[in-house]
C-alpha cells in the first residue's frame, strides 16, 4: 500500500515547521501549494519543488486590513 503522493507535505513535517516570523502554526493548504502561518502574521510561504520555503523575504503578506490601524490610537 503506497499512499505517497507528490508535493504531499507529512503532517510530521508540519509539526516542526513554525512561521520564522511570530514562531505560529503553519498550515499546508494544498489548493494552492502554500504555507500559511495560522500565529499572528498570516505569512504565506510557498513550496518549490516539494520544499517549503520558510523564508520571510519569500512570504507573501495577506492582503493588508486598512482598517486595523488607528491613527487615534497613537499619541
Ligand atoms: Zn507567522
Amino acid at each position: 500500500m503506497n499512499s505517497e503522493k507528490p508535493y504531499t507535505l507529512s503532517q510530521t513535517l508540519l509539526d516542526i515547521l513554525a512561521c520564522p516570523a511570530c514562531k505560529g502554526k503553519i498550515v499546508h493548504v494544498e489548493t494552492e501549494q502554500k504555507l500559511v502561518c495560522q500565529g499572528e502574521c498570516k505569512r504565506r510561504y510557498p513550496i518549490r519543488d516539494g520544499i517549503p520555503v520558510m523564508l520571510i523575504d519569500e512570504a507573501e503578506l495577506p492582503a493588508s486590513d486598512s482598517s486595523r490601524h488607528s491613527p487615534s490610537a497613537v499619541s
